[in-house]
């Protein structure tokens, strides 16, 4: 079995997306509000029996769990791969990059160390950031703060870092991958960052892999980033870890907060185990990045983020990491840098009484609740059960049953009696106990596809095959490793470059692919079979996906609209369905007429 494989048996993808979305089951099903677009009435369905999901909305598409964590999280296959197999508990073959990729990181790393030098010293020394240099004290950052985060200025120029850059031999084709220029409309190419404040943003290790930039006038956006660079990924990051990294050790904790400033503040305050989300939530990465070094976290929200997202999520973390996650919810309208400016023992304070996001949790749903009235007694078990129920360590779990009992005076038994009911056990089980290897066989066809490997094996064995017109979508591949090694194929010249271009974790995959032993004539002819079954399987697994939602609909009386609009995706699955065995019988009659 490959890790891949693995990976797959050990994760349970309602468990996965359940840390995203709220489910709620229904038959096999389960359905949701779609975490990719906005919407009021769910049309986002996950499927445990085939581990898939798929947006019957206005995303209308789906896959497996590797494509939810890439979509979701921002992230490639490969990160999503190894954030799984963490998750599993699988080892992945480490990753040895290919040497060209890594070369092309360390140059990204100095061109990004030549910039923010250049950015410092115009900060610190020159005549045109003297009015930098006064909003900097302004805001109350010492000299050595600047100096230890390299903070710099970006000038008012078109062309000053290009030339500067290029003077000293990086070449344009650098600078734009790097995301320091940017190329404009009527061709050449300009700074991206102009008039700026500059924050360098480190990884663990000490390089710099991008920047944050915050406007000096009025220019918008206020705070500017570096685009995604073979480098730089913002859902990944977290600001000012290099410097907080000894120190989240040392304390066995780290805080976590949003902005650039509110870091700064802190560190420069003595509070030196703060880092910076960055304005987004936190994400899974972000919080694996700083798991190796604590299982504490506190989270610093302000009011408004605290909502019950954040919460799941929170409890979501705690599962995954055996993690304790607490929050402190900031002063209405207040940021971290507000409070520490003001009085740092507030601050402190504030850190002292960080409650566990559970009894945090508690208190959010209970703050408008009458328990004393049944009506709201129901709401507040509706509410926190759920919650109670995802909580994986058993004691934890006794501890708030408890909790909730107390406060709604009911028997724990009672509570405890609805628990199974809200979050089916199966999939716990699997889990927590990885099954005997002859069984783990067995499972297996329920996930991976015969046909789709079958079909890339016949592609990368046979070259010849891509000058075909007839030639699957990615979307056939249900699996995300097919389909990656399938877009990369039809990326790559040949096979050298398309092992250079895949993530080393799929290599073995790529490997089985490429030895698997397929009929040594007819190759073409059996290529476009099987590209046409492809289809066939596709369509008709959308279409089974598509009567059950639309059952659903029907029964729990979905809107006009909804129905219409099911019924209208029917018809285009029909109608290719149609397409599909016209071209099947098509294919049978020539071949009867060639014999
Ligand atoms: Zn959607």
């Amino acid at each position: 079995m490959s890790v891949i494989d693995e990976v797959k048996q050990r994760i349970d993808i309602v468990e996965v997306v359940s840390q995203y979305v709220k489910l709620t089951k229904s038959g096999r099903t389960f359905r949701g509000l779609c975490p990719f677009h906005s919407e009021k009435h769910p049309s986002f369905f996950v499927y445990p029996e085939r581990q898939s999901w798929h947006c019957f909305g206005a995303c209308n598409t789906g896959g497996d769990v590797f494509s939810f964590i890439m979509k979701k999280e921002g992230i490639d296959f490969g990160e999503a791969l190894r954030l799984m197999a963490q998750r599993a508990g699988v080892s992945l073959p480490s990753k040895s990059e290919p040497s060209a990729k890594k070369e092309e990181k360390e140059r990204l790393y100095q061109v990004n160390e030549a910039a923010a030098q250049y950015f410092h010293n115009l900060l610190v020394s020159s005549q045109a950031g003297e009015k930098v240099r006064s909003y900097v004290a302004s805001r109350g950052l010492s000299p050595e703060t600047i100096t230890s985060f390299q903070l710099g200025f970006s000038p008012n120029s078109w062309e000053a870092l290009k030339q500067y850059l290029m003077e000293r031999g990086y070449t344009e084709g650098e600078l734009l991958t790097a995301g320091l220029i940017i190329e404009g409309e009527g061709g050449g190419s300009h700074d991206r960052f102009r008039n700026r404040l500059m924050f360098p943003i480190y990884d663990v290790r000490g390089h710099i892999t991008g920047f944050g930039a915050r406007a000096l006038d009025d220019s918008l956006p206020k705070y500017l980033n570096s685009p995604q660079t073979p480098v730089f990924d913002k859902s990944g990051s977290l600001y000012g870890i290099n410097l907080a990294a000894a120190a989240i050790r040392q304390q066995n904790m780290v805080v976590i907060v949003e902005g650039y400033m509110d870091v700064i503040t802190a560190h420069q305050n003595g509070f030196t185990n703060v880092v910076a989300s960055m304005g987004t939530a936190v994400t899974e990465r972000q919080v694996s990045t700083v798991k190796r070094r604590t299982k504490n976290m506190i989270f610093a929200l302000d009011a408004d983020a605290a909502g019950e997202e954040a919460m799941l999520r929170g409890v979501g973390y705690e599962n995954t990491l055996e993690a304790e996650v607490k929050v402190i919810i900031l002063p209405e309208g207040k940021d971290p840098d507000d409070v520490i400016k003001e009085d740092a023992k507030i601050w402190q304070k504030l850190l002292e009484e960080a409650l566990p996001i559970v009894d945090y949790t508690f208190n959010m749903v209970t703050a408008n609740l009458d328990l004393t009235t049944a009506k709201d007694k129901t709401s507040a078990v509706d509410k926190l059960l759920p919650i109670i129920a995802e909580i994986k360590d058993t004691v934890r779990q006794a501890h708030y049953l408890q909790k909730l009992a107390r406060l709604v005076n009911v028997t724990e038994r009672n509570l405890e009696a609805a628990l199974p009911r809200i979050k089916p056990s199966p999939t716990r089980r699997r889990a927590e106990e990885p099954k005997p290897e002859a069984v783990a066989q067995a499972l297996r066809p329920v996930f991976s596809s015969p046909l789709e490997e079958y079909c890339l094996a016949l592609l990368l064995q046979h070259p010849e095959l891509k000058a075909l017109s007839q030639q699957p979508s990615p979307e056939y591949f249900q699996n995300s490793e097919n389909r990656e090694i399938f877009v990369a194929w039809q990326q790559a010249s040949d096979l050298s470059s398309l092992k250079a271009e895949l993530d080393p974790a799929i290599g073995e995959h790529l490997d089985y692919l490429l030895t698997k032993s397929l009929p040594p004539n007819q190759i073409e002819e059996k290529y476009a079979d099987a590209v046409l079954r492809l289809r066939e399987g596709f369509l008709r697994s959308l279409a089974t996906k598509r009567e059950a939602a639309l059952a659903l609909e029907a029964e729990l009386g979905g809107t006009a609209a909804e129905l219409a609009k099911l019924e209208e995706q029917g018809i285009e699955v029909s109608l290719q369905l149609g397409e599909v065995f016209t071209q099947k019988s098509r294919r049978v009659r020539s071949k009867g007429a060639e014999k």
